[in-house]
C-alpha cells in the first residue's frame, strides 16, 4: 500500500515564484490515502474530550469535516470575509502582502465549548494564530490544533500557544 505522504505533490512557484505549494489533492483522490491521512490526524485526539472541530476555509474544511465524523464531534466553519450569513465575529491577520480576515458565527458554539482547530498546512502560523484568537473571542476553550502538514523550517509553531498541543500528521 502506498504511504499517503508519498501522494503529496510539490508544485513549485505556486501561487507565486519561490513558493513550493504542497498539493494534497492526490491524497484526497485516493480512497486509502485519504482514509489514512484522516486517521493519522485523528489519532492523537482520540480520548481527548471536546465538542467541535473549528475548521479553516478552504482545505481545512475537507479534513475538518472528515475529522469531525471520525471523532464524533460537531463541525464549525471559520470562513473568509463575508461568507457567513448570520451575525459574525472577525479576526484580521497579516499576510506577506496585505491582510486577510477569518469570521465565525457568534453563536456557533455555546460559551465554554471545547474545540479543536483544524487546517491543512501550518506554514508561518499566522492563519492558525488568527483562528486561535477568533475561537477564544467567541468564548470557546481551545484544546489544541491539528494540521495535516507542518512546514517546520518556517517555525509557525512558535506563533501558537505553547501551552496547547499542536499535532501535525506529517512534517517537512
Ligand atoms: P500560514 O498562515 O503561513 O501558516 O499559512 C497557512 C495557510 O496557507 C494554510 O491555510 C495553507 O492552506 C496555506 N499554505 C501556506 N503555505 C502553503 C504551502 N507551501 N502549500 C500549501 N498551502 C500553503
Amino acid at each position: 500500500m502506498t504511504d499517503w505522504r508519498d501522494l503529496i505533490r510539490d508544485v513549485p512557484d505556486f501561487p507565486k515564484p519561490g513558493i513550493v505549494f504542497k498539493d494534497i489533492t492526490p491524497v484526497l483522490a485516493d480512497a486509502e490515502g485519504f482514509n489514512a491521512a484522516v486517521e493519522a490526524m485523528a489519532a492523537p485526539w482520540r480520548g481527548v474530550v471536546f465538542d467541535a472541530v473549528f475548521a479553516i476555509e478552504a482545505r481545512g474544511f475537507i479534513l475538518g469535516a472528515a475529522m469531525a465524523r471520525a471523532l464524533g464531534v460537531g463541525f464549525v466553519p471559520l470562513r473568509k470575509r463575508g461568507k457567513l450569513p448570520a451575525r459574525t465575529l472577525a479576526q484580521e491577520y497579516a499576510l506577506e502582502y496585505g491582510s486577510d480576515r477569518l469570521e465565525i458565527h457568534a453563536d456557533a458554539t455555546a460559551p465554554g465549548a471545547r474545540v479543536l482547530l483544524v487546517d491543512d498546512v501550518l506554514a508561518t502560523g499566522g492563519t492558525l494564530a488568527a483562528a486561535l484568537a477568533l475561537a477564544r473571542s467567541q468564548g470557546a476553550t481551545v484544546v489544541g490544533a491539528s494540521v495535516l502538514l507542518e512546514l517546520a523550517f518556517l517555525d509557525g509553531r512558535s506563533r501558537f500557544d505553547p501551552g496547547l498541543a499542536l499535532e501535525a500528521a506529517a512534517t517537512f
